[in-house]
């Protein structure tokens, strides 16, 4: 017996085929596609071009009270490059396969991260539709360009525009991943960047000389300071239980050594020296406190100090559960028996940017069972975990819109 493909599938196989791979995704194609879903589904849509050749879709489901605050879905629409050569299926072709115990597996570039989410979201709301009930809050679903190369041109410019601002969002939900084992997770912080560029100055001279005051003289003691807080941070990190280590990984401020130059010849003391930290701050640190104290370490070793992007702020979405949307958040997931745990995102989201708006934003996939392929060879879903993952959404999203 050969069982049919569930029509929720075949949209999202059809949303994979579009090939969105960085440098060029064929953006104008997916918006087509999307505007397309949007039509069929019911809901208004709307093409937002911050920057030419970079569209975002923006889906709107009217409430029965627009005056209220909206609930935002967000999805981005690009997909990381592949090594095609290590893939045993076509990155967007999109292969269905059957797993041997009536599931199936649908492999894409795309397929975890994250056009499944973005196709859960269009499958629950055509779910709400579909039941007919009106809810209160506007709901809007943002598929934002370019989250993949740091979204300067996507997510960060869209929620400038006087668009966003009319939206009047109350909260969004935004990226997470499937997870494997039975337990989600709720996002709802990241990391800040801070990037630092330490350069001292000194004394120069022929090098078989004990030239005093020289700039890595000035240099050293600064990278030994950062290499014993990378060393206590990461003794920290160690003795998180591996098996939730990864999770757990944006907890820590996490530092590297990236970049280290000076010097022109052999024999020759060089006059400037630079060292370059990517620093990554975990919001359970005080963001200020800590460019300061780097600050403070320069002066006292007379060096300069650069941070890359000295604006960027701390993102963090408070568990306050005195906030109506957070209450409802969680209360659907334990309503629905789901098990989270609540992570520091290792890594960046758009929703970042959302937060810089005073927004309260959490990231959330409802897949279970799945193992972390974002970026990898062979990116897979299961077929069961992307249909059990609509009825989810199709909760969640009613109980955070009528709240
Ligand atoms: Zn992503």
């Amino acid at each position: 017996m050969t069982i049919p493909e569930p029509r929720s599938v075949s949209r999202f196989r059809q949303f994979l085929q579009i090939n969105t791979m960085q440098p060029n995704p064929e953006y104008y194609k997916c918006v087509k596609f999307l505007v397309n879903q949007a039509k069929e589904i019911g809901l208004e849509s709307n093409i937002i071009e911050c920057v030419e050749g970079k569209p975002l879709v923006l889906m709107k489901l009217e409430g029965s009270d627009p005056k209220e605050q909206s609930i935002l879905l967000s999805c981005h629409t690009d997909v990381v490059p592949v090594f095609e050569d290590k893939w045993t299926h076509s990155p967007f072709a999109a292969d269905r396969v059957e797993t041997g115990n009536g599931d199936f597996k649908i492999f894409a570039r795309g397929a975890q991260d994250m056009k499944n989410q973005g196709s859960m979201y269009l499958e629950a709301m055509r779910n709400i539709k579909a039941l007919g009930k009106k809810l209160k809050r506007n709901v809007f679903i943002a598929f934002a360009p370019d989250e993949e190369i740091g979204g300067t041109d996507g997510a960060a410019k869209f929620v400038e525009t006087c668009e966003f601002a009319e939206m009047n969002v109350g909260f969004d939900l935004d990226e997470s991943a499937g997870i494997p084992g039975d337990t989600s997770i709720v996002l709802y912080a990241e990391r800040t960047n801070a990037q630092v560029k330490f350069t001292a100055n000194g004394n120069t001279g022929h090098g078989s000389q004990f030239i005093e005051g020289t700039a890595i003289e000035k240099l050293l003691p600064i990278i030994n300071h950062m290499m014993n807080i990378r060393a206590q941070n990461k003794a920290k990190y160690d003795s998180v239980d591996p098996a939730m280590r990864l999770l757990k990984s944006g907890e820590t401020t996490s530092i590297n050594l990236t970049e280290l130059n000076g010097g022109k010849q052999p024999n020759v003391v060089p006059a400037s020296y630079s060292v370059t930290f990517d620093i990554r701050v975990s919001p359970n640190e005080n963001i200020a406190e800590f460019r300061q104290s780097l600050a403070d370490l320069a002066h006292s070793n007379g060096a300069e100090i650069e941070f890359h992007r000295p604006g960027e702020s701390s993102s963090l979405t408070k568990l306050d559960l005195s906030n109506p949307f957070i209450s409802a958040f969680f209360q659907s997931l334990d309503s629905q028996q789901i098990k989270y745990n609540n992570i520091v995102c290792p890594a960046n989201t758009d929703a970042r940017y959302v937060r810089t708006k005073g927004v309260p934003a959490l990231g959330f996939n409802p897949m279970l069972n799945t193992p972390p392929l974002a970026h990898g060879h062979d990116e897979f879903v299961f077929e069961s975990e992307f249909l059990k993952g609509i009825d989810v959404y199709t909760t969640l999203i009613q109980d955070l819109a009528n709240c």
